[in-house]
């Protein structure tokens, strides 16, 4: 008999993928305010509240039965900033009412990557 490990593998590069992505955001939203700012531009829909976002790497405790926030209006920066681009929503198969135009996302990382930045407003 041949052991197939490959579920068990998928899932635990899975689960291992939403530990990198959590602290990708903490750091992005506490630290980097020019890609948040742009992204956010970049971000069309809306959050239908279906609380998949609270169920990467870990169930959050202040998760309840309904999928309601428990903290909603003290929830943290990076639960009010979810997603912040094209990389959380990979992690939720496409589950999430928000999404990203493909192109402009590419050209504001490449933007930032090259060092040119966005027109200040007078
Ligand atoms: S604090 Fe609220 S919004 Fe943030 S992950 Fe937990 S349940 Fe979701
Ligand atoms: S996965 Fe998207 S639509 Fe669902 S609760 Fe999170 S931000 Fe809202």
């Amino acid at each position: 008999m041949v052991l197939d490990v490959r579920g068990p593998i998928h899932r635990l590069r899975r689960w291992a993928r939403g530990g990198v992505g959590k602290v990708r955001r903490y750091y992005l939203s506490h630290f980097d305010h020019e890609y948040m700012e742009r992204m956010k531009a970049m971000r069309e829909g809306d959050c239908h509240r279906c609380g998949y976002c609270c169920r990467i790497f870990f169930q959050c405790p202040h998760l309840d039965g309904e999928n309601h926030c428990t903290i909603y209006d003290r929830r943290y920066l990076q639960c009010r900033t979810f997603p912040i681009d094209h990389r959380d929503l990979s992690e939720l198969a496409g589950i999430c009412g928000y999404q990203f135009n493909p192109s402009a996302a590419a050209l504001v990382r490449r933007q930032m990557a090259e060092g040119v930045h966005p027109p200040r407003e007078a």
